[in-house]
């Protein structure tokens, strides 16, 4: 991590504002993207700005769960191959782990395609295991996150840029959420509930304690629609970099033309005084420039009203207003195998399987974890009239 002696160009910022470096490129080449990278690291002064002989490097990609082959979900091998072979030819140590929603590291690395790069440069994929620690911020008092994280001297993040069904994007401040060892993730969906503003408060929380020296994001192939498993490849065809995941975020929904702040961990970041994002510096390449031709974002509905005075104390009133305004899982039967895994991801134990399987409503809170990770992607989502109301709407606006 940086300490206060380092120069502005050491910690990614130029003049204190954070540096978000953009590159075109269309194809998974693997020369082409070490060029990229490469190319992408140099206004930030390099890989040898982070890395030095004999650093402890951990890489941090996107692996979600298993999903069909051809699935952008992942942080795709040939971008996790030029990082880390860029650490290595620094006179790193490297190793890489993430903590899937389903399944071990190593059978979503096999799926993910990246096995034969671990093994073809040596580097060891770990298993995280969970430390209790805390951020700067403190607004939770106990964070169980991965050990391995916060003992590596550099972290890199290596997320996907992907639409997220209960988030709206995840890119590099929500694939830290994979920091959270296995089934503790649905502890979280379930504290945090239909409150979408705390779970991203608490995913902030959890990026800004594993603080990443450096996050590469992989949007040469992103993922809209159903994100972040069950969407669409969109060849979006390029690449970002930077040491502020907030300031990267914040260029990816501009990107993608909307307001940074309608991102709820931007919105989280600001609320606990990271304001820095808002003066990136950008370089590279022109926001415009990169606008893809469409981008289909999830179905999500606001549900924020629901946790105000007013509907506290009218419980019939919120759940009716529930009932038409939310956007909730649905599983499409000819697609489920009943293998029961959701039953036992949902954290709010809303899902039964007996001849088929059944979603309890009143007590599903939206978290999406059915959908994101079904491993025969049989869920899809419904909502009530009212969100269907204001998203035809909002196309009309
Ligand atoms: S919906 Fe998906 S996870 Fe649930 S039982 Fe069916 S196939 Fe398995
Ligand atoms: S049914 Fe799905 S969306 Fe609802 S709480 Fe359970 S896992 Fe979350």
């Amino acid at each position: 991590m940086p300490d206060n002696n380092t120069t502005s160009e050491q910690t990614g910022t130029s003049s204190g504002k954070p540096v978000v470096s953009l590159t075109r490129q269309s194809n998974y080449n693997s020369q082409e993207i070490k060029d990229a990278v490469v190319r992408l690291l140099a206004p930030l002064g390099g890989m040898e700005k982070f890395v030095k002989t004999g650093d402890r490097v951990m890489l941090k990609p996107n692996l979600v769960r298993a999903c069909k082959p051809g699935v952008p979900a992942h942080t795709a091998p040939e971008v996790f191959r030029a990082v880390a072979e860029l650490a290595l030819d620094h006179g790193a140590t490297v190793k890489a782990g993430d903590s899937p929603g389903i399944g071990s590291a190593a059978k979503v690395a096999d799926n993910a395609g990246l096995t034969p790069v671990i093994k073809e440069l040596g580097i060891e994929l770990v298993e995280f295991t969970p430390r209790d620690t805390f951020s700067e911020l403190r607004q939770f008092k106990k964070l169980t996150i991965a050990a391995e994280l916060l003992d590596a001297d550099v972290v890199i993040n290596l997320p996907r840029l992907k639409t997220h069904g209960q988030m709206i994007l995840t890119a590099a401040v929500k694939n830290l959420f994979g920091a959270v060892v296995g089934p503790r993730k649905f502890e979280w969906h379930y504290r945090a509930g239909e409150n979408k503003d705390a779970f991203a408060r608490m995913i902030y929380e959890i990026c800004m304690a594993v603080k990443p020296e450096l996050h590469i994001l992989d949007a040469i192939v992103s993922m809209d629609g159903l994100g972040p498993t069950s969407g669409r490849a969109n060849h979006t065809n390029f690449m970002a970099a930077g040491t502020d995941p907030v300031a990267i975020d914040s260029v990816m929904m501009k990107i993608l033309g909307r307001e940074p702040l309608d991102l709820y961990t931007i919105k989280a970041a600001t609320e606990a005084g990271d304001t820095v994002w808002q003066n990136a510096n950008i370089t590279g390449e022109v926001i415009y420039n990169l606008r893809p031709a469409h981008w289909h974002w999830p179905k999500t509905s606001e549900l924020a009203m629901v946790n105000t005075p007013l509907f506290e104390s009218y419980p019939i009133l919120k759940k009716w207003f529930r009932h038409i305004a939310a956007v909730f899982p649905k599983v499409i039967e000819s697609k489920c195998k009943k293998c029961g895994a959701c039953v036992n991801i949902c954290p709010a134990k809303a899902i039964t399987l007996k001849d088929k399987i059944e979603i309890d409503y009143e007590k599903c809170i939206r978290c999406y974890c059915c959908h994101e990770l079904c491993p025969h992607d049989a869920f899809s989502t419904k909502g009530g009239w009212l969100s269907k109301f204001l998203k035809l709407f909002s196309r009309h606006m």
